[in-house]
Order: C-alpha cells, then structure tokens, then sequence
C-alpha cells in the first residue's frame, strides 16, 4: 500500500484516533473528542461511522502485531475497518 496515510499517522487514522503510549511502551488509539463522523474508504468514498470499538486487543492484518487498536464499523455498510496503533494502518475488513 504506497499510500501517504500510512506515514502520517493523524491522516492515516484520518483524524478519528490520537495515538497514545502506555507505561508499558505499547500503543493504544483513543477517539478524538473532535472526530469526524465519517471516514473515507479506499476508494474516497465517505462512509457514515456507526460504532467506534477503540483500545480491543487485536492481531492487526497488516503487521501482525497485538495490540490495541479500534474498530469501526458504518451505517447500510458490512465492512469494518481497523485501526493499528503499531503499524498506523486502516486495514478495511469485509462484512459478514
Ligand atoms: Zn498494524
């Protein structure tokens, strides 16, 4: 994923989450009081947040790592994106 989100991690978790470290040196995200309600997917499209599940331990898709990241899901949209604190990916997940 070439893509200059993954770089920059306010635009990557486009300004939903703040980054925080833990006494522990792990990463967790938190929802910014100031979050959008919507958060685009790959394709730009904007999509309506309905459930932000912030601070689950998750094995993130695209680094492997445990951690606690957040979990987002959409209004008339199966799919869920995850956020990972260690990698600052949104890995998008396909609906059940
Ligand atoms: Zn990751």
């Amino acid at each position: 994923m070439p893509d200059s989100a993954t770089t920059h991690p306010y635009h990557a978790f486009q300004g939903l989450f703040r980054r925080e470290q833990l006494a522990t040196g792990e990463y967790q995200l938190a929802r910014r009081h100031d979050a959008p309600a919507a958060m685009a997917d790959p394709t730009g499209r904007m999509l309506k947040i309905a459930t932000v599940d912030a601070g689950a331990t998750a094995i993130c898709p695209a680094c492997a790592s445990t951690a606690r990241g957040a979990f987002v899901s959409f209004v008339q949209d199966l799919r869920m994106a995850y956020a990972c604190p260690s990698c600052t990916s949104v890995v998008w997940l396909p609906g059940v």
